[in-house]
């Protein structure tokens, strides 16, 4: 049975969490500070943590970041803040999505499935094309072609598709864009990644149009959408 760790200190929100996960299949254990929660993620995983910032003894992003010293396994942030979620996503945190206080639980549940399916077993290990299949980067020339069509992409197009699409589901700020996918960012601005994400994006889709590959995270950035997401 699959098992989430809600880590939680208000009674109230916890409950009604727990409830609909459990109604939705799921079972679940409820920490009501971070010391404890730190304590049950180091010795046994679970297969996913929905976990709070503010919290006592130990705050979320405390516990976000010694847990991922000692285990990769799926962890969603609550959080009230949306300034704070840039660095809640970026490398140096890492956790793997965000839900904004308040939340509804329905979207919550929403949220931790779309994780467990993209987290799922099948799909770990080291980033590869076969997330995109069709998909062919030639990094040397950068070249990019779909379904054997050539996507004729400007450098900087190639290097968003690189990030994008050898990381599927992962949310990427603009911020982190510009720090991966452009070798040169003197001359770029946030706002130009997205003009050059939606010409990207217009390349794709001239190719695939059944499929919406790139997915506009609201008031964060963009994430590549595995095939078996976009086809659902
Ligand atoms: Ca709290």
């Amino acid at each position: 049975m699959t098992r989430i760790v809600i880590v939680e200190d208000e009674i109230d929100i916890a409950s009604v969490v727990q409830d609909y996960l459990r109604h939705a299949g799921y079972e679940t254990e409820h920490f009501t500070d971070g010391h404890s929660a730190l304590e049950s993620i180091v010795a046994a995983p679970p297969d996913l943590t929905l976990l709070d910032i503010m919290l006592p003894r130990l705050d979320g992003i405390e516990v976000l970041r010694r847990a991922r010293e000692h285990t990769a396994h799926p962890i969603i942030m609550l959080t009230a803040r949306i300034e704070e979620v840039d660095r809640l996503l970026g490398l140096e945190l890492g956790a793997d999505d965000y839900v904004c206080k308040p939340f509804s639980p329905r979207e919550l549940v929403a949220r931790v499935r779309a994780v467990l399916r993209r987290t799922a077993p099948g799909l770990q290990g080291p980033a590869s094309q076969s997330e995109a299949p069709g998909l062919v980067l030639d990094d040397v020339h950068w070249r990019a072609s779909l379904e054997g069509t050539p996507l004729n992409l400007t450098r900087r197009e190639f290097g968003l598709l690189q990030v994008l699409s050898r990381h599927p589901g992962r949310i990427f700020s603009r911020a982190r864009l510009l720090e991966l996918a452009y070798d040169d960012t003197v001359d770029v601005t946030e706002r130009a990644i997205d003009s050059h994400v939606k010409n990207l994006r217009r390349k794709l889709g001239a190719v695939t149009p059944e499929y919406d590959w790139i997915r506009s995270v609201y008031g964060v950035g963009f994430a590549w959408e595995a095939q078996a997401d976009a086809a659902r």
